[in-house]
Parts: structure tokens; sequence; C-alpha cells
């Protein structure tokens, strides 16, 4: 009675070689497990740090609070004062020395910077500005001359300087609570930022003899102190950017008189130092629709003529900031609105020359009011009175409250495509890092994508708002598929130093796979939850990777650790195909249909070449009559059913009951689809499935089916309708790198052949016939100097150019 289980019908609709799951010894690889935990990996929680991934109730961070004052030398583009901090020691420990930041040494030339730096990809071609920045860093007498450290009473302390780094002693042991000050003279020479590239420096304008300093590390900074690290002892090499404390800011700026300075915070002496049509003016911005001049471009260039060597003293404030930076230019066009952000007016301005005219006076305050409220949605309301953008030599870098950003018009006043979305995207990013990393204060010298892959996923948010098709660069899974699909990578969880492709790695692959946990794993109801959750618990605050991780499961519900292990820890890309698809039918069991079914597949079959070949030889059993018997008679079918058969199955039939009767009469299809996973990263399987009644069904398999094996699944698919066709991912959301394996059937994409002619070779002879030819005509044979192969030669340099803009961002 064996043959008369229930069996189903198979047919194969498409092979392909399966490759071995297993080891040669039976054995599972654990390198395969993309599901294994990653809590071994994670610190141990504290008291400090929760394993739930808010901050504890012994959670605690130091402040410094700075009382600075600067005096800005326009003739020798120096920066001299005095910087007054306050340090609070809030740990539990007490301290000997307080280590200081002395970023502007990166500018010495023989800083670990300079020194480590590796030789720019030029061959024999070399673009002007290169050659001008490597011999101005040779040249540039830059780093700071620190003149004297003193106590409260006035009194030298020792102090050494490591590098970009200072130990300050203290005389005595600070114990926890206490506070204890000093103060640190000192200058430097400001760094031309179109020369060399750097965060903050100066920019000169040859027709009006002036110059847009956007100033930032012009003090030397607390380091760090953290319950995770101790002191950060990490060194300034350029591009992992700032650990910092947060503090109040009082800093009085003294500035040629005829020169406008912007700065982190308020301007608390308006007074003295703004004309009174400006300060009327500002006062109406507050309550305008949208921004107005408070200078004018006429005013700007008025001051931009004025080079009085009197000064004049500008003085803000700033509460709670982790950082401090400021712009001074008598070319300033100032523009101003006020936005309500919950309740409370927050003065978005920027700050422009003539020659940034007319993109920015359109855009800049626009772009700013436009983040507040975006990020404001996804994370918290937005703290601070006023946030800045200013124009100058720096492409795009952030500090609290204020940002410096360079798109700008041709000199006409037309711009390409790329320049007006450049700077709406430049002015998005920066001002949106106020809230990564300037008030989620995460460690950027040692986790980039912490504010760089946050914020550019919520700039993606904010750039999707702004107009429908907004050209994003950076957040749709498509956008990074030939990243991932490259090599040269390091995971995301790299060093800031030690990252590989910059730009890829810390900005877009984390703000991508954000966006894909938000669109396709947690949907965005959770996502959104979990996001502002992390962004409320540590505002204000110092997060680590662990907190971030932790805090999204937390909120959610639901376990990441495959999502971190394969995004953030490892460069494993996605790529997932359809490898086969396989059909059976429930088998009825009755012997009748299955002989016509046979014989219907029989008749079907096309005949082997050599039976088709063997057909017309005489066969000895036509000539020898004698030798047919009954197997040869046509009454002999060896596929048909035969009473016995039908007996057994009537047999077989009353053992069953009714419902076990219904199965072996259902219709049914069922398909096992063969899923491949060459890519190695783990991601929830979409399938678009077209059926034979035009109709289609979207499945979404979550991740967790790779969870016994990474490599290969089957899924079972059951239907009464007949799959017509597979589409894996149609809708792009998992930046899966190949797309010619997601199709069943497999689909042809075709591509194109580009013809070109081969380029001559000089012929020197030629132009020599040519000029005997026509010796009284001009020759023109000259300008072909430049032949074809040089023009390949041109998109080489351009890479570095794009990535060194990255790190400026
Ligand atoms: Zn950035």
């Amino acid at each position: 009675m064996n043959r008369y289980f229930l069996t189903l019908v198979l047919t194969v609709l498409a092979a392909l070689p399966a490759s071995a799951q297993l080891l040669s010894n039976g054995k599972h690889s654990d390198s395969t497990d993309r599901f294994f935990q990653i809590e071994s990996w994670l610190p141990t929680p504290t008291e400090s740090r929760l394993a739930s991934g808010a901050p504890g109730p012994r959670y605690w961070q130091q402040r410094a609070d700075y009382q600075i004052d600067v005096t800005l030398d326009d003739q020798n583009q120096r920066l001299s004062g005095t910087s007054r901090i306050t340090y609070r020691n809030q740990s539990p420990h007490t301290l000997r020395y307080i280590w200081v930041q002395l970023d502007q040494n990166i500018f010495r030339s023989d800083s670990d910077s300079a020194t480590t730096r590796t030789a720019p990809s030029f061959n024999s071609r070399v673009p002007f500005n290169t050659m001008k920045s490597i011999l101005a860093r040779e040249s540039f007498d830059g780093g700071y001359k620190i003149k004297s450290v003193s106590d409260a009473n006035g009194t030298a302390m020792d102090h050494t300087i490591v590098k970009t780094m200072m130990r300050v002693d203290l005389k005595s042991a600070l114990p926890p609570g206490e506070s204890t000050q000093f103060a640190i003279d000192y200058e430097f020479n400001i760094v031309d930022a179109k020369l060399i590239r750097a965060r903050s420096g100066s920019e000169y304008f040859k027709e009006d003899e002036n110059y847009i300093y956007e100033i930032a590390q012009f003090f030397p900074r607390v380091a760090a102190y953290t319950d995770y690290a101790g002191w950060q002892h990490k060194q300034f090499l350029g591009r992992g950017e700032f650990t910092l404390e947060f503090g109040d800011y009082t800093v009085s700026i003294t500035a040629p008189k005829n020169m406008v300075v912007s700065a982190t915070g308020e301007l608390r002496n308006a007074d003295e130092v703004l004309k009174p049509e400006w300060a009327e003016r500002l006062n109406q911005a507050k309550q305008s629709e949208k921004a107005i001049f408070v200078i004018t471009p006429e005013e700007a260039k008025e001051n931009e003529s004025n080079k009085s060597r009197q000064t004049k003293t500008w003085v803000f404030e700033a509460k709670n900031v982790r950082d401090f930076a400021f712009a001074a230019s008598r070319k300033f066009i100032w523009d101003a609105v006020g936005v309500d952000v919950d309740g409370q007016t927050v003065m978005a301005m920027s700050y422009y020359p003539n020659e940034a005219e007319p993109l920015w006076s359109k855009y800049s305050t626009e772009s700013i009011a436009h983040t507040l409220q975006i990020y404001g949605r996804y994370s918290f309301a937005y703290p601070y009175p006023v946030a800045i953008s200013v124009n100058g030599p720096v492409y795009g870098m952030e500090y609290p409250m204020i940002c410096f950003n360079g798109p700008r018009p041709e000199e006409d006043g037309t711009y390409s495509k790329g320049t007006k979305y450049g700077l709406i995207s430049v002015v998005i990013h920066e001002v949106g890092h106020n809230f990564f990393p300037m008030i989620v204060n995460s460690d950027e010298r040692q986790w980039t994508w912490m504010d760089e892959g946050l914020n550019t996923f919520l700039q993606y948010l904010a750039e999707q708002e702004w107009e429908d098709d907004y050209p994003s660069r950076r957040g749709d899974p498509e956008k990074i598929v030939p990243y991932m699909r490259g090599g040269n990578q390091r995971p995301i969880m790299t060093g800031s130093e030690e990252i590989l492709q910059f730009g890829d790695n810390a900005y877009g692959k984390p703000a991508t796979a954000l966006n894909v946990l938000r669109e396709t794993i947690l949907g965005r109801e959770l996502f959104d939850f979990a996001f502002a959750e992390y962004a409320r618990r540590w505002k204000f605050k110092r997060p680590t990777p662990s907190d971030f991780f932790r805090t999204m499961e937390d909120a959610s519900g639901v376990d990441l650790d495959w999502f971190w292990r394969g995004w953030f820890y490892s460069t494993d890309h996605v790529d997932i195909g359809i490898d086969q698809l396989r059909w059976y039918k429930i088998d009825s069991g009755d012997p009748d249909e299955s002989a016509e079914r046979k014989r219907q597949e029989r008749d079907k079959k096309e005949p082997t070449l050599s039976k088709k070949l063997n057909a017309d030889l005489p066969k000895r059993i036509t000539w020898q009559p004698g030798l047919k018997d009954f197997y040869n008679s046509p009454e002999y079918d060896p596929l048909k059913a035969e009473e016995d058969d039908r007996k057994a199955f009537q047999k077989f039939l009353d053992g069953l009951d009714s419902d076990e009767r219904g199965l072996l009469r259902r219709k049914t299809n069922f398909y096992v689809v063969k899923f491949r996973n060459h890519g190695g990263l783990v991601m929830p399987i979409i399938i678009r499935v077209h059926y034979n009644d035009n109709t289609t069904e979207m499945i979404t398999l979550p991740a967790q089916i790779w969870r016994s094996n990474s490599r290969q699944v089957d899924k079972l698919l059951v239907s009464d309708k007949e799959i017509v066709r597979l589409e894996l991912d149609p809708r792009r959301q998992t930046a899966d790198v190949e797309y010619g394996n997601n199709f069943w059937p497999p689909k042809l994409v075709p591509s194109r052949f580009k013809l070109f002619k081969d380029a001559k070779t000089k012929n020197p002879m030629q132009k020599a016939e040519a000029k005997k030819k026509s010796k009284s005509k001009k020759d023109k044979a000259d300008d072909e100097d430049a032949d074809e192969s040089d023009k390949s030669d041109k998109a080489e340099s351009k890479n570095d150019d794009e990535d060194d803009k990255e790190s400026d961002e």
C-alpha cells in the first residue's frame, strides 16, 4: 500500500546547481550565523550606560565654561587672545591634570597630520591648486603659540604640549564635584582655507582687498574625560573630528570697525556694534513671514570699501554648547527671519558676500528654517536661540548655532543645478549637525558615522520634503549600490581616521542603512519612535554606538543584532537571487488519471536522435513474425491502469475520512522557491508574485528566514492560481547589487556597445609639408596639441577632490 501515500507531482521549472551548505565534516560553519548576538562586542552595561541603551542613574559628564577675549588682526591674518576656563569635575574621580586640545597645531609642518600624509594619487599631471596647496602647507607658519598658562591667581602652571594636545598639571588634585580655573594666552596665524583645506580659515578677495574669516578651533579646548575612555587621547589628524564637553561661553571678539561679526550664541551688545537701522530690521525680521535684509547688498558694498583701522568689540553669549565659532568680514550681507519652534522664536540668519548672490538670499535662510522644522519632528525641538549659515572659503562645516557653507553662483549670477541643490543640501546638512553631534554629543574622533551617518539620514528626509524628486545624493538604497558592490572597504564601525572611502562609508552607508531600517525592517512608526527616543535620551549627553544600537532595539521591541552585525560590523553586501522554482500539485492517486497523465507526458516527449535515425532500419521481428508475442501486441500498454490497481485505490479511499478524500481532489499549486544569498548580508526577501489571472501579490519574508542557513533558503508558496513570474525587490528598497538574478524566469537586460574611433597619432612630417604648401597662409595646425589621450587623464584627479570635499561636511 506504500504507493498510496499522499504524493506530489513535481515539475522542475528551472534548475541551477546547488552548492554545499555544510562543511565537509558535516558541521555548520559558525561564520555563516548572521544572527549570532553582538552582545559580546558591546561594552558591558553599567549604571552609567544601561543595557536598554539609556543613560543610567550614575551617568555623569564633565563641564567646561569659557570666557574668551580674542582680537582679529586683519593686517596679518592672525588671531590672539586669552581663554579663561572653568573646569567642573562632575566625575566620581579625582583628577591631577587636565588635557586640552590644541587643534591649530595640525597646521605645523611637523604635525602628525603632515608627516603621516601619504602622497596624493597624481602621476605627472598635477592641478595647479594641488601644487599651490602642497607648497603652501610647507611654508605656512601654523600652530598655537602658547604664551602662558596660569591659574586663577595668575601663577604659571606646568604644562606639556604633546602634538595637538596639552597636559595642564594642577597644583592640587581636583576632587569629584569641585571646579578649577585656569587661563591660556595664545596666538596663531589664520590658515588660508582656499589654499589649505581646513575646517576654518580665511579667504581673500583680490578685487576689493577684503577677507572673509571663518574662525573655529580658535581657542584651547578642554579634552573630553569620559566614563568609557578616560581622557580622550586620540591626536587630531584632520579627519576624526571633535570630542568636546558642554559649557557656557562668553566671547568678546575685537575686529576692524567695519567688519560684521556672526557667532555661536546671542549678540549681547547690539547697541554698541549695530547701526540703529540694522537693529531695527533685525527686530522686524523676528515677526517676518520670510527672510528680510538686516544688512542690504548695497550696505555690504559700502562696508567693503571702508578699511578703517579702528576696532569694535562684539560680545556673544552661548549657553550649553560644546564649542564656539565665528565669522567676520566687511563683505557680509545679512538676512534673517524668525522661525517658530514649539512656541519659541529662533532666528534663522545668513551672512554672505555679494559674490554669493542671487543664490544665497533665495535659499540659505529658507533652508535653515526647513531644517529646524523637519529635524525637530524626528528628534527634539531646536533648543538654541539662533541658527546661522555663513558663506566663505569652507565648503561645509558645522559648529553650534553656526555653520560655514561654500556653494556660490558664477560671476554673472547664473548657477548650475548642482550648485543650487548643493547649497540647499549643504545648509540642511550643516544646520542639521546642531542635532547630531552638537546636542546629541557623540564622540566624533572615534565614530564618524554617529554624527555624519545619522545626520545624512535626516538630511535625506528633509530634502525629500523640500520638493518632489529632490536630487538627494545619498539616502536612497539604489545610490549606495556601486559602493556596496565595489572593494576597498572597511566596516562602518571603523575608527574615524582609518575609514576607507570616507563619504560612502561614514555618510552614505549608515544613512542608507537607517533608511532601510525605517522603510523595510521596522516600518516608519516603530523606527521614528525609537529614533526620537534615542535623540531624547541623549540630548546634551554623550552616547556611544552601543547606546544607539541598544536604544533602537529597546524602543522598537525588535532584535536588530543581525542588522547591526551585517550593516555596521561587516562589509557584506545585499545580493539575493532566485535559483529555482519547483511546482507541485496533489496526486489524486486515481490509477486511471495517473495512466492518462503518464501517457500524455510520454507522447509529448520528442524521440531521441538515435530512435529517430533507427526508425527506418528493418527490424527482425518484422520479417520473422513468429517472434512477436503479447508484449508486442497493441493491447499491451505498460502505463494502463489495471483492475487490481483500481481495487487497491478504492481500498485506499475507503480507509480515508472525508477531509482526507477532499485533500486528494484539491487543485492547489505548491511552489518551492529556492533563494540564494550571494552577497552575505541577510535581508528580508521581498517578492512580487505575478499570477496567470494577471493579478500580483507582494510577499515580504523577514530576514530571520535566513537564520539556519544564511546562504540558501527554500520557501513554500501555496496558491490556487498559477505563478507565471517572480520579481525580487521590485521597488529597489534593499540595495541589492545585482538585479540580473532577481527574476524568474530570468530576464534579459540589454546593454549597449559604444563605438569610437582610435585617435590618430601625431605626424609632424605632414605639418611640415602643409607649411611648405601654404607659405603665405597662416598656419592653423598648431592648435592640435591636445590630443584625445589627454582627456581621459583629467577624470582621475577629480576623484581626490571629491573625497576631500566629503570630509569637510
Ligand atoms: Zn557632516
